[in-house]
């Protein structure tokens, strides 16, 4: 490079006498632009803002991810279920009565009113134990169960039972975790 003030013979020279190509690039200022996040200006940058270390514990407080809304439906049919059986002391409630069929399988949660109807989905009335015998078997003959149910529950019990599961009801998070709460602690 040509040093301005004295040339390589040792004297010194004219500014005129500088190289123009020398003039035409002057050493660049650095500006500081500032660091940019997404494209907007947050602050003053003096180098690249640390990378954290793969070690060091994080800073953002993790959200804890709620359960599905059908695995708390699955927890609640179990827990209201559970309910069900242990209050009919795993008798089978057609049975008791039902004199053609004799009572086989486990011992499961019977609904007089099938259980896609959720205004009685989680009824004490609708529900009891029965036998995984006699709940396959309600599904094509249902007389049995409704029989039993008028013997021990009477007509108006069942004409109330008609009513309610005409009404249409939406299961919100909240409702099935107040059954799994309620039903958890119901004795
Ligand atoms: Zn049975």
């Amino acid at each position: 490079m040509i040093d301005s003030k004295i040339s390589k013979v040792g004297g010194y020279i004219e500014s005129h006498l500088i190289p123009e190509v020398v003039l035409a690039f002057p050493k660049p200022i650095k500006i500081d632009k500032g660091y940019r996040r997404n494209g907007i200006l947050v602050g003053k940058s003096y180098g690249k803002p640390k990378k954290r270390s793969p070690t060091a514990p994080s800073k953002r407080v993790k959200r804890k991810k709620l359960p599905s809304i059908k695995s708390l439906k699955a927890k609640a049919d179990l827990t209201f279920s559970k309910w069900i059986r242990n209050r009919d002391r795993n008798v089978c409630f057609i049975g008791k009565s039902d004199g053609r069929y004799k009572c086989k399988g486990a011992i499961q949660c019977g609904h007089l009113f099938k259980r896609g109807k959720m205004s009685l989905r989680y009824s004490e009335i609708n529900c009891h134990a029965i036998c995984s015998h006699h709940n396959y078997l309600d599904n094509y003959e249902p007389q049995h169960y409704i029989s039993a149910f008028l013997k021990s529950y009477g007509e108006d019990q069942y004409q109330w039972l008609m009513e309610k599961s005409k009404e249409i009801k939406q299961m919100k998070r909240f409702d099935y975790e107040e059954i799994i709460k309620h039903y958890e602690n119901k004795k």
